[in-house]
């Protein structure tokens, strides 16, 4: 992966036509560029893991009574490419910062989850409610 902190080069690097298999500690960096770009660094640091799901790419999780993390994105482990990843992590960000700083208490797909339809749309991703 290239050093760099835009996320077009990337889109651009790995291609629409090839397959991306997120790894665990790849995933930062582009949480910190998603953070940067769409939510002018206001989100933390939830748990992110990578996972096999079914029936989605992605979900986000609060918990309120979790010993350790509140609050917890699950990716799938296969995506159609890049930039798919990158939509769906930035979708399951947009969720988390309605929880972290809207407080809402169910982070749904209301006007406020669509806010974020322009400043997705300036990096060349997609917010969607569904995906495939
Ligand atoms: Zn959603």
């Amino acid at each position: 992966m290239p050093r760099t902190k835009s996320l077009a080069t990337l889109i651009n690097y790995y291609g629409e036509d090839r397959s991306f298999t997120p790894r665990i500690n790849k995933i930062p960096t582009i949480y910190k560029i998603l953070n940067k770009q769409i939510f002018n660094n206001k989100l933390k640091n939830p748990k992110i893991i990578v996972k096999r799901i079914h029936g989605a790419l992605g979900y986000f999780e609060f918990s309120p009574y979790a010993t350790k993390h509140c609050h917890k994105i699950t990716l799938h482990n296969k995506f159609r490419n890049f930039r798919e990843f990158a939509e769906i992590l930035g979708h399951e960000m947009v969720h988390y910062y309605q929880k972290l700083i809207l407080k809402q208490n169910t982070a749904k797909h209301n006007k406020e989850f669509y806010s974020f339809t322009k400043k997705f749309a300036k990096l060349g991703l997609k917010l969607k409610r569904v995906y495939r």
